[in-house]
């Protein structure tokens, strides 16, 4: 294995986790284009960034071999509060209202549930949900919603009755796929021609991660294997067969601390809300933010 391009205090802890996990580490092609062709950005705590030099896609090069069986096990899917709070219930409520005009089959799947809070809220307006989900604490919380179909099976394998489902919703998953382009296959097999993938994930092309560099908050490589901006993630969405491909941005995280999901979230800054809000309104009207929402559309055929 070659690791020249890792520091020395990096390569120890790079052998330190290998040892730790028994867990090789293997180099990738690139997922977007096939190219093998990148150069190296940066190594954080052992993990080599790089970005493809054919399509501009960012991602950790090598990995461990077991990133993916890890995932059942490890991850953030059901880090933070036990339960929704008012706000983040109305954000759901808003989204699901965007959702109405795509129910046809009244058939709504979400690839990485987490702690089902969106599907419940989907089930209380009267869609039929399906929850995909590995993580196993994860999959704990999902057995006391009301979720019609729990799907246990990877987000670039799963089976669904092809062309049924009017929504597929993706949230902050993406970013620890090992093959984002898989998953985006299967997605637009679920999906009814005409119908709507939703997805999120974080924006490497973004002010936050401009500014902090490798100190990115969201830059953890255990966890975010593939790191897309908004140019990336159209040209994926595109090549699959989707349509109608529009990519919002919001946020602004300046926070500088190492990001685990072991660990607690940071701590929040309550005096620097309004001054955040503001920063947040901004933002918004800009590519620049560091969350991508993007929308897109299963062409009809
Ligand atoms: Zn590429």
């Amino acid at each position: 294995m070659a690791l020249s391009t890792a520091g020395m205090k990096s390569r120890f802890f790079l052998m330190d986790r290998q040892l730790q996990r028994k867990d090789p580490f293997i180099r990738v092609d690139c997922d977007l284009c096939g190219g093998g062709n990148h150069g190296v950005l940066f190594d954080k705590e052992g993990f080599v960034h790089v970005r493809c030099r054919d399509c501009g896609l960012v991602f950790v090069n090598p990995r461990p071999a077991g990133h993916g069986e890890r995932q059942k096990s490890e991850g953030t899917g059901t880090m933070g509060d036990d339960r929704p709070t008012s706000a983040q219930i109305g954000r759901m409520r808003r989204e699901l209202a965007s959702m109405e005009p795509f129910r046809r089959y009244n058939r709504m799947l979400e690839i990485g549930a987490g702690r089902g809070w969106f599907l419940d809220e989907a089930s209380k307006s009267g869609w039929r949900t399906w929850a995909l989900e590995i993580n196993r604490d994860a999959l704990h919380h999902l057995e006391s919603r009301r979720i019609d179909t729990i799907i246990t099976e990877p987000a670039e394998t799963f089976h669904v009755d092809p062309g049924t489902m009017d929504v597929v919703r993706i949230w902050d998953v993406i970013e620890h796929l090992e093959s984002p382009r898989k998953a985006a296959e299967r997605i637009r097999h679920a999906l009814r021609p005409g119908g709507l993938v939703r997805l999120s994930t974080t924006n490497f092309a973004s002010l936050s991660r401009w500014l902090n560099g490798p100190e990115w908050v969201y830059l953890n490589g255990a966890d975010h294997i593939h790191l897309f901006e908004p140019k990336t993630i159209t040209r994926l969405l595109s090549e699959i067969g989707f349509t109608d491909i529009r990519v919002a941005t919001r946020s602004f995280n300046m926070r500088r601390k190492l990001y685990h999901p072991e660990r607690d979230l940071p701590v929040k800054f309550p005096f620097l809300r309004p001054v955040r809000k503001l920063i947040d309104e901004t933002i918004r009207l800009t590519p620049y933010g560091h969350q991508m929402i993007v929308t897109a559309i299963k062409a009809e055929r």
